[in-house]
């Protein structure tokens, strides 16, 4: 995948309002918003604001604002769907795809949070 950013992509066209969304939290810079297809009981991605593709992109490219901004969001929302780590074991996983070997869909930056259940270990072999 080049780092051509597609103004057409699905997450391009949420944040152009032309595609409804479940929104968790926005900010000057960032949207978090439900997964349409959840593969935990909380599952929300975390995007930009900026036409970045995947996670090197934007740390190479985005602000410090913009970089600030999108790990507080993240952060605040675990907080808000009390899934951040504590006395009961709780806790989440933070994922980024990026790229072919990423199997990345959607070539707009994004954090996914996963959370509510027990999540198993990290990775499954493709093959
Ligand atoms: P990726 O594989 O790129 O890391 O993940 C893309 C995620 O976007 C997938 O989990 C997929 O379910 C989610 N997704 C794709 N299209 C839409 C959409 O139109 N709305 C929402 N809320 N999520 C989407």
């Amino acid at each position: 995948m080049a780092y051509t950013y597609d103004d057409q992509n699905i997450f391009a066209r949420i944040l152009r309002g032309e595609i409804p969304n479940d929104t968790v939290l926005e900010t000057e810079h960032t949207l978090a918003f439900r997964d349409i297809r959840p593969q935990a009981p909380v599952h929300v991605l975390v995007i930009p604001k900026g036409r970045y593709v995947c996670f090197d992109d934007f740390c190479l490219n985005a602000s410090v604002d913009e970089i600030a901004d999108f790990h507080r969001t993240a952060g605040e929302v675990c907080r808000m769907l009390d899934i951040q780590p504590g006395e009961g074991g709780a806790g989440y996983r933070t994922i980024s795809n990026a790229g072919a070997n990423g199997v990345q869909e959607v070539p707009h930056y994004h954090l996914h949070i996963l959370g509510g259940r027990m999540l198993g270990r990290m990775l499954q072999r493709a093959d």
